[in-house]
């Protein structure tokens, strides 16, 4: 067999299961159809870090809440940014009020700690700038924001750098059994593996496997606030509706998130109103960016009906996948160690390697850095901060990234105010540089994305 395990799809799911095997003696294989990791995580994720309390179904719950302790753990160990931000859940009405209520109850029956139910008034003690009526408010202190990408892109390195195989531009096209396992085939290679962990949202007609389809569940909007708007609050707020609610939180970029979760599609007028009726003070001039998404509420199943035959899949698309993931990838190891029943290695190393950031830094330690570093003295994204040196860590790095959009999630660079209209060309050139192509062969994010698309010819000396 070429390999132990393969873990197909190298989304946030897909790298936090190749870092919880890494610790295992396991030959394993990652296959990831685009250019980068968690390229699909979408940039504008609400990126909350949930308790479980909003979820119906105790499983998920459980999911939940043991993955948000873990990623609280992980943000430590990884050196990634997390921000404590506890939620507020108001009720208006006395229907939300019972609502709210039962989700207190069968929070404290599951053993979620940290949450209170409060009177309402209570909210301007927390909230002193909130300008709405609230009858009651639930108040966790379990949650937080973190940078989803940057977590997957951590998972990623510490898995590569424990041996994990990446095969990045691979598209799996067909699954099929063979005997002690499964033959995969990919647009460039086949490989043999004992065992298949699938997290795309594929299903290769496996033989007596059955899928579910994903369903969506509505439509979220999201309004990107200037930092302007940060003091007006400080906690996650969200109304109490299941088919339509808003919430409202400073983002772990400084800025500030305002979404709204709709049964049906508006267009951005429609939102702003109902929005505005929530927050007054928010004028059309204080948003920076307007975004659209589909909201998930799907059950996410660890379907392992075949694991006899060595196959998982993971099914379903939910709000809280990110909270969940550390939980659903550990759970998924615990079922490949016991089927393959294989021990943890000695030299697993579970450090990973160091990050400079010149914005976060003290003025001594960039003037040591630059006395080590010429090019951490050259700032090359001017909103963020961002050096020449970073940019070529991001690149050099394990797993270093390949385009421009990959740079920008690794470093912040080209994702500030002037949308990168300063600091492109030279993320291009340096790009084409370190990893020697042509200016006209980088790419934003896919085959597709091409920056430049020819050279003109009078400049072809240059
Ligand atoms: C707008 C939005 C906001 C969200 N906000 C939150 C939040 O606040 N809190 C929270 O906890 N969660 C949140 N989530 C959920 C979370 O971000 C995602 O659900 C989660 O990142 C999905 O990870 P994944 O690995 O399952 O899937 P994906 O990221 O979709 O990964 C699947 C991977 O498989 C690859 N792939 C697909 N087909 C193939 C193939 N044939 N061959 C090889 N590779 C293939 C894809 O390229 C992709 O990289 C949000 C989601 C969205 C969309």
């Amino acid at each position: 067999m070429d390999y132990d395990v393969l873990v197909l799809g190298g989304g946030l799911i897909g790298c936090a299961v190749a870092y919880e095997l890494s610790k295992y003696s396991l030959n394993i294989a990652l296959i990831e159809k685009d250019y980068d990791i968690v390229d699909d995580v979408a940039l504008v994720n609400s990126a909350i870090i949930y308790d479980g309390i909003q979820c119906q179904s105790d499983i998920m719950g459980k999911l939940e809440l043991m993955g948000n302790a873990i990623i609280k753990e992980l943000s430590h160990k990884f050196n990634i940014p997390y921000k404590k931000q506890p939620i507020l859940i108001v009720s208006q009405n006395e229907d939300e009020d019972t609502k709210l209520e039962n989700m207190y109850n069968t929070s404290i029956k599951r053993g979620v700690c940290n949450i209170s139910l409060l009177d309402g008034k209570c909210v301007y003690e927390l909230e002193p700038n909130l300008n709405i009526k609230t009858n009651k408010v639930l108040y966790s202190q379990n949650t937080g924001v973190i940078s989803p990408y940057e977590l997957g892109i951590a998972y990623g390195e510490v898995a590569f750098d424990n041996g994990v195989a990446f095969k990045l531009e691979e598209k799996v096209e067909s699954i099929s059994k063979i005997n002690k396992g499964f033959k995969v085939e990919t647009n460039k290679n086949k490989f043999t593996c004992r065992m298949v962990i699938n997290t795309t949202p594929e299903d290769y007609n496996i033989d007596g496997f059955k899928d579910v389809d994903c369903e969506v569940d509505g439509y979220l909007k999201y309004f990107v606030i200037d930092k302007g708007l940060k003091k007006y609050i400080s906690n996650t707020i969200f109304s109490y509706d299941k088919d339509e609610f808003i919430y409202f939180y400073p983002t772990i970029k400084e800025n500030y998130i305002v979404a709204l979760k709709t049964k049906e599609d508006l267009n951005y007028e429609k939102c702003y109103k109902k929005i505005n009726k929530f927050i007054p003070e928010l004028r059309t001039e204080d948003i920076h960016a307007f975004y659209e998404s589909f909201f998930y509420d799907n059950t996410i199943r660890i379907d392992d009906s075949l694991v006899d035959k060595g196959y998982i899949k993971v099914a379903g698309k939910n709000y809280a996948e990110v909270t969940m993931t550390p939980s659903i990838a550990k759970t998924i190891c615990e079922t490949v160690v016991s089927n393959l029943n294989c021990k943890l290695k000695s030299d697993f190393n579970d450090k990973r390697r160091e990050i400079y950031k010149f914005r976060d830094m003290s003025n001594e330690e960039r003037q040591k850095i630059i006395s080590l570093d010429k090019r951490y003295g050259k700032i090359i994204c001017l909103c963020n901060m961002v050096t020449e040196g970073e940019i070529i860590d991001s690149i050099r790095r394990p797993l270093g990234a390949r385009t421009v959009e990959g740079i920008k999630r690794r470093t912040g660079a080209g994702a500030g105010s002037c949308r990168s209209s300063y600091c492109l060309n030279k993320i291009v050139s340096i790009l084409a540089r370190e990893t020697n192509k042509n200016l006209t062969d980088i790419v934003k994010d896919s085959k597709k994305s091409k920056i430049l698309l020819n050279r003109i010819k009078e400049f072809d000396e240059m």
